[in-house]
């Protein structure tokens, strides 16, 4: 196996974990069989253990084993991590802390990419008022992962007298700003070739250094329209006029908030996948963990009706980002879309209104494919 797509094909270490995980994998894999044979490459798959069913058969939730399929594969497919049975581990051997927190540090995951798409089918999940987005919208949130106030140092508390201080550090380097900023370009290249650049720039010294790099990098981009906006107005504008953004960049802080408002505005956390990206191979090509936006679910785990549409979506990142097939990727997004537009709707998705199917996860998955053989 090679990390080139030559040879047998590709590989990817696939996790998925506890929950929901498990069974929306299922699916999204169906989906990958289908797409390989549809685009003629093969994917090898390699199933690990992680989470909390690693800590049930193991003993802890990122095992030795589950790095080293990962380090040899060209993605990692992930599914989900943690639920009430784990809850009550020290913080640093629950699912989502001992698992995510160490593949993101050990593959310098430092790119993440969150759409917020509200298709234009699901308006009425969104929480704006239909006539404010006529189209729905589809945005795509750049948001530095490794870097910022989350990691600079110092961090701490102290007492000061009679009082307690406590502190943590934005901190960002050019080189840390530089390698964002060219993803976020990139990304915009394929899309709109709009850029938002978001930041704190009349308050926060770092941010006025991100501005300076973003617009220098921007030169090497000329053909994509950079625009810059304070984080507070970003916010406001993103409920305003949703529509009217295309590819955002921004720091870790402000991602982490923002893509989470982006989440929020579009419905169900189910339709969203997410890609953390690293470092890119000989063929200009990112090592990536790919996953949904949401979480393992307990409340609905185990009853079949999840909504796949998230882990699927997941499977067309790792496809476009970390694979190369491009033409594969948009085949599953359109196919997604095809079921969406014929009114299939898992739980968590459906409203009643006229046209509409209720489905479970089997269904949902099934039909994806479906979409895809047309
Ligand atoms: P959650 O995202 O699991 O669930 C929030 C709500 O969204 C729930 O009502 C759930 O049913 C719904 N939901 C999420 N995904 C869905 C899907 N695919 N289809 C239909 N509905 C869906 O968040 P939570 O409840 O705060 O956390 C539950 C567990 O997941 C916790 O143990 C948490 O630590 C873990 N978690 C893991 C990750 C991860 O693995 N990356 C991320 C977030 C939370």
């Amino acid at each position: 196996m090679s990390k080139t797509g030559e040879g047998d094909g590709y590989r990817i270490a696939v996790l998925a974990g506890d929950g929901i995980g498990p069974e929306v994998m299922i699916q999204a894999l169906g989906v990958l069989d289908v797409v390989c044979g549809k685009f003629g490459f093969k994917v090898e798959r390699e199933r690990c253990l992680v989470g909390g069913a690693a800590i049930d058969a193991v003993g802890c939730p990122l095992p030795e084993d589950t790095v080293t399929s990962c380090e040899g594969a060209d993605a990692i497919l992930f599914g989900s991590v943690g639920g009430p049975k784990w809850e009550g581990l020290p913080a640093d051997e629950q699912p989502e802390r001992g698992a995510l927190l160490p593949l993101r540090k050990r593959f310098g995951l430092f790119a993440n990419l969150r759409p917020g798409v509200c298709m234009r089918e699901l308006r009425g999940a969104s929480p704006v008022k239909d006539e404010l987005i006529p189209n729905g919208f589809d945005i795509l949130c750049v948001r530095e992962l490794t870097g910022g106030i989350y990691f600079g140092e110092p961090k701490g508390r102290r007492d000061e007298g009679d009082d307690v201080v406590a502190f943590d550090t934005m901190v960002y380097s050019r080189g840390e700003i530089e390698r964002i900023c060219r993803v976020a370009f990139t990304a915009a290249m394929g899309r709109s070739k709009r850029l938002v650049s978001v930041d704190k720039a009349n308050v926060l010294q770092t941010s006025v250094l991100w501005r300076e790099v973003c617009i220098e990098v921007g030169r090497d981009f000329p053909e994509v329209e950079l625009t810059h906006m304070y984080v507070d107005n970003a916010a406001m504008q993103l409920l305003r006029r949703p529509d009217s953004f295309d590819v955002m960049v921004t720091g870790n802080l402000f991602g982490d908030i923002l893509s989470d408002e982006m989440a929020m505005l579009s419905g169900s956390l189910g339709m969203l996948p997410s890609a953390s990206l690293g470092g890119k191979n000989d063929q200009g090509l990112y090592f990536g963990m790919y996953e949904p936006s949401g979480g393992s679910a307990p409340d609905i785990a185990g009853k079949g009706v999840a909504n796949p549409l998230a882990q699927i979506l997941s499977v067309a990142m790792l496809l476009r980002y970390s694979l190369g097939e491009v033409e594969a990727a948009a085949a599953v997004e359109a196919a997604v879309s095809a079921v969406i537009a014929s009114g299939m709707r898992t739980k968590d998705i459906y409203t009643g209104s006229e046209g509409e199917t209720l489905a479970t996860t089997a269904d949902m998955g099934q039909a994806v494919i479906t979409a895809l053989d047309l």
